[in-house]
């Protein structure tokens, strides 16, 4: 299935971050519409699959296949050739933690480098925005980064389901307007 290259009717969409930002549960609770319902994926090891279907109004059915990676550096070899006939990746960092802000970059230039980056539409997703007290990276400042790369920027939580749909929705749009 994974072997699909992409299509009008078909995105393959990747989730790309530090270990621990919330990629996994971001996903879950868009796919499964839960949060921490099962035992948390200790460390998704390598790649994990999972798609799902998505009409935007007026447009075509079309199916979803994400691919969810491992921050784990072990696993980057693994992932580089994944890059590849990828339409869309959400770049997520988590706003408590200064760390996966910076990293960003290197996961945009790493796909940049081996897609080219007029190829693949990208979203910033700043996760876990139900923790304000712990926050180490504003809003403004992550509007001004996506803002300078020519993203779209959006604060999500899958524990309280803020901007979870809304997040993918945006990236499936702004695909469908790349094409
Ligand atoms: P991944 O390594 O990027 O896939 O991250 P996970 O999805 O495994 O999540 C890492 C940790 O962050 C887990 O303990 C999750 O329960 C927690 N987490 C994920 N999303 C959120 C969120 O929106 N808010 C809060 N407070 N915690 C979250
Ligand atoms: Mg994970």
């Amino acid at each position: 299935e994974y072997q699909l290259a992409s299509s009008q009717h078909q995105f393959r969409i990747l989730l790309l971050g530090d270990a621990d930002v919330g990629k996994t549960s971001l996903l879950q609770r868009y796919i499964e519409g839960d949060f921490g319902a099962d035992p948390p994926p200790s460390s998704t090891v390598g790649v994990e699959f999972y798609s799902r279907m998505l009409q935007l109004a007026s447009g075509p059915r079309i199916k979803l296949q994400f691919w969810d990676t491992a921050g784990d550096e072990r696993y980057r070899s693994i992932t580089r050739s994944f890059y590849r006939n990828t339409v869309g990746v959400l770049l997520v960092f988590d706003v408590t933690n200064r760390k996966s802000f910076n990293h960003v970059e290197d996961w945009y230039q790493e796909v940049a480098s081996v897609q080219g980056s007029d190829k693949v539409v990208f979203l910033l997703v700043g996760h876990k925005c139900d923790l304000q007290q712990a926050r180490q990276v504003s809003t403004q400042e992550a509007e001004t980064l996506a803002a300078v790369w020519g993203m779209s920027f959006l604060e999500t939580s899958a524990k309280t389901n803020s901007n979870v749909t809304l997040a993918f929705e945006t990236l499936v749009h702004e695909i469908q307007q790349s094409l």
